[in-house]
């Protein structure tokens, strides 16, 4: 099994090289899979791809006729991927779940607190030996009402950490899990209501045609004033436009995001050397001072590379040996 692994990053290489144990002839690229670059997978039987790397049917097409089998992803989600194309083709398909909610849901709590009590505003102010206060006003998580959109598992681990803040907790799923209820005390409520009653709105669901623009115009005018929106699922569950309008009216207090609906060729690169990015949308977005926007880093932590490389090899094990990966993907609709 010769495998080429996508969107290699520095970081995770050792990762990688540490689970394979020399198992397998693996080649890395920084490159992301896209129509371009599939050619480079001509005489692999697997590939390796990440949240950035385009598996649509045209992709898809190309890598069939190069002779590519498997597909083993380096992330929970899988949008960025024609899974019914994919099978159709033959060519299987398995992702990395649940390698670490905890990664996930502790960034999205990092990013809850970073944005309320001001901090990446008053460091740099420290840095500038300016010590006021004046503009650092946040508010107590302590009794406060925190909305999870998708509490699957890293809602529900955000789910956890927020019942040890002291919030009350809303709910919205398509299937309720009475163990959060037990545990957490969660009430699981309509999207509306939730909306309406939450302080802080958080979303963890995968993104999918029920899922595009979850969060639109009509959503964000339903939030409290006061509300902060946070987004480490994915960048296309929040209409940008629709936020950014929203913002700007005052109509919810602030958005902290690790992702951002068009970050595929922008995202996982260095632009700073041009000093300018072409993205309009998002240069309008990162010029509002309550938006907070970090560069889809939620999983980088120790923990979560080490369970997406052993996952990867896991998947990639299952299918030199013939048998099928538990994380084989089925025929979800998806957006691809
Ligand atoms: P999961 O499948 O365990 O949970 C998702 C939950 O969302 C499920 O409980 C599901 O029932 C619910 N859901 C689906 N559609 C819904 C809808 N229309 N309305 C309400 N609920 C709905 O997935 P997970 O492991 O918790 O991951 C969630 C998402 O987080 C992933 O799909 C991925 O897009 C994103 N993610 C981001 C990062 C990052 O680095 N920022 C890392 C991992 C995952």
């Amino acid at each position: 099994m010769k495998l080429l692994v996508y969107s290699a990053k520095k970081f995770e290489v050792p990762f990688l090289e540490r689970a394979n144990k020399n198992n397998y002839h693996v080649v890395f690229t920084h490159n992301a899979l896209d129509s371009e670059t599939a050619y480079q997978a001509v005489g692999f039987d697997a590939i390796s791809i990440f949240s950035g790397d385009d598996a649509s049917l045209t992709v898809l097409e190309k890598l069939r006729d190069f002779g590519v089998k498997y597909i083993t992803l380096r992330s929970a989600g899988y949008n960025n991927i024609h899974v019914k194309c994919a099978k159709r083709f033959g060519i299987k398909i398995a992702n990395a779940p649940d390698y670490s909610p905890y990664a996930i849901a502790e960034h999205a709590v990092a990013l809850l607190l970073a944005l309320n009590r001001k901090i990446v505003v008053a460091s740099s102010q420290v840095h500038q030996y300016n010590f006021l206060q004046d503009n650092l006003l946040g508010f107590d998580l302590n009794k406060k009402t925190v909305g999870i959109v998708g509490v699957g598992r890293i809602g529900a681990i955000m789910a956890k950490i927020m019942h040890g803040f002291g919030c009350t907790i809303l709910s919205n799923d398509l299937a309720p899990d009475p163990l959060l209820i037990k545990d957490y005390g969660i009430q699981y409520v309509d999207l509306e209501e939730l909306l309406t009653k939450s302080d802080i709105v958080t979303l963890h669901v995968p993104l999918t045609h029920d899922t595009h623009y979850l969060i639109d115009e009509i959503q964000l005018k339903a939030m409290k004033k006061g509300a902060l929106l946070i987004n480490t699922a994915r960048g296309a569950v929040v209409n940008t436009k629709a936020l950014i309008n929203a913002l700007k009216k005052n109509e919810i207090a602030g958005y902290a995001t690790d992702v951002y609906e068009k970050e595929k060729g922008l995202f996982f690169k260095d632009h700073s050397a041009s000093g300018d990015i072409k993205d309009h949308q998002l240069k309008e977005l990162l010029s509002l001072h309550a938006v907070l926007l970090t560069p889809h880093q939620a999983f980088v932590t120790k923990e979560a590379l080490a369970n997406i490389a052993d996952i990867t090899f896991y998947n990639i094990d299952c299918w030199a040996k013939g048998k099928e990966s538990k994380n084989e993907l089925g025929y979800e609709t998806l957006i691809s």
